[in-house]
């Protein structure tokens, strides 16, 4: 093993970590302290600001952004016998809902560059069983949302994207998620803004008021709105529901992270901007790209290794840069490789070749607003140190 000129850190860098202050440990305290711990008033408070930051016509708290999928296939009535296109380069979560409602995913390969879906190879693709189109804001660069919106109104398709990225991004100035159709965010632990567990549905109010009664047992009224002063006794089951409402004590996560959003969006740019400059003139490695249309939410950096460039491959390169205390990641390993997708439906790697052919040459950055200018000069200095290491 060599590990160069590099200082070994003494401390091992994760790949991500949570960033919370004093606020959030007094809102989380101060819900514990009010009697109400479920959906309730801070709930209602962070799905109207989340939606006023948005500019949203309405948002839905959930309790994961699998959970604002499923809800948003089940309220756009999707079940059996249905198809859903969607991108193998995501995870797992955004198609193993369609197989949870009893759809077929279609998969449709991805652009080169972006990795998100290629809108120019999903009207192939659809038949006449497709009822929608599932995007994915892969890394946090919006998808060719024109081109979508085009096929999706053409072929009378529902648009639901996946923005577990996505907070907040930009095509052609407007934010992700602030328009009508089922918009999905996640704010699990690792992503931009979190509550440990947790997501959101932005719509159409009417779709939500929908979607709010399959998230929650199927039942005409809440319990808010049933043990509160002046509630009701009285609801009934309209239909067999689920249990995906968000507490107030992840409300109250929220509600702190979401008036930090903006400031650890800078962060994370000043982080993008520092390993660009860095990596850019470094001929082992591919930079992750923004068109000019959209604002990227960089809740990843991709890093590809240019293949020839290198002895090592990237299994190789990302165990090296763990022996130099750096946390890395894969984004992500394509669902058609994963044998469930793969024995169900016969996928092979190359069914879908980009996805196949860059998921092997890339790897995630550390990337949040907690990382130092030291975390990130480290993490320059490893990845700069192994590809001399292993140059061609
Ligand atoms: C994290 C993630 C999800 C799932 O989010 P949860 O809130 O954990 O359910 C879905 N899609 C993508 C692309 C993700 O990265």
């Amino acid at each position: 093993m060599t590990v160069g000129t590099v200082a070994k850190r003494s401390e091992f860098l994760p790949f991500s970590r949570p960033v919370f202050g004093e606020e959030e440990i007094h809102e989380v305290v101060d819900t514990l302290r009010s009697s109400w711990i479920t959906t309730g008033p801070k709930t209602g408070r962070f799905e109207s600001e989340f939606a006023a930051y948005l500019q949203a016509p309405g948002a839905l708290a959930l309790n994961s952004c699998t959970a604002a999928l499923h809800t948003a296939l089940v309220t756009l009535g999707i079940g059996a016998g249905d198809e859903v296109i969607t991108t193998p380069m995501t995870f797992s979560a955004s198609v193993n809902v369609i197989e949870h409602v009893g759809a077929r995913p279609v998969l449709v390969d991805v652009e080169p560059d972006t990795l998100n879906i290629d809108a120019g190879q999903v009207e192939a693709a659809i038949t006449p069983r497709t009822r929608a189109i599932l995007a994915v804001h892969y890394a946090g660069h919006p998808v060719d949302l024109d081109a979508l919106r085009a096929l999706a109104s053409a072929h009378r398709l529902a648009l639901v994207e996946d923005a577990a990225h996505a907070l907040p991004a930009r095509y052609k100035g407007r934010l992700i998620g602030g328009g009508y159709n089922a918009v999905a965010f996640s704010f699990y632990a690792t992503k931009n803004l979190t509550t440990a567990e947790g997501g959101m549905l932005t719509g159409d109010p009417d779709f939500l008021a929908r979607a709010r009664i399959v998230s929650l047992h199927g039942m005409s009224r809440d319990a808010w709105q049933r043990y509160d002063q002046g509630g009701s006794w009285f609801y009934e089951v309209l239909l067999p529901g689920f249990k995906y409402n968000m507490t107030d004590i992840q409300a109250a996560l929220g509600l702190c992270q979401l008036r930090k959003l903006e400031r650890f969006q800078r962060r994370r740019r000043e982080v993008v901007s520092q390993y660009n400059g860095a990596f850019a003139d470094e001929p082992a490695l591919e930079l992750p790209v923004t068109r000019p249309e959209v604002e990227h939410a960089w809740h990843l950096y991709v890093l590809r290794l240019r293949p020839g460039t290198l002895t090592i491959d990237r299994n190789r390169f990302i165990q090296e840069l763990s022996e130099r205390n750096v946390g890395t990641s894969v984004h992500f390993i394509p669902i058609h490789v994963h044998p469930y997708y793969r024995d169900k439906y016969g996928f092979k790697p190359d069914t879908f070749p980009v996805a196949y052919a860059e998921y092997r040459r890339i790897l995630s950055l550390p990337l949040h607003p907690g990382l130092s200018d030291g975390d990130v000069g480290h993490v320059i200095e490893a990845v700069l140190d192994v590809v001399r290491s292993h140059r061609v």
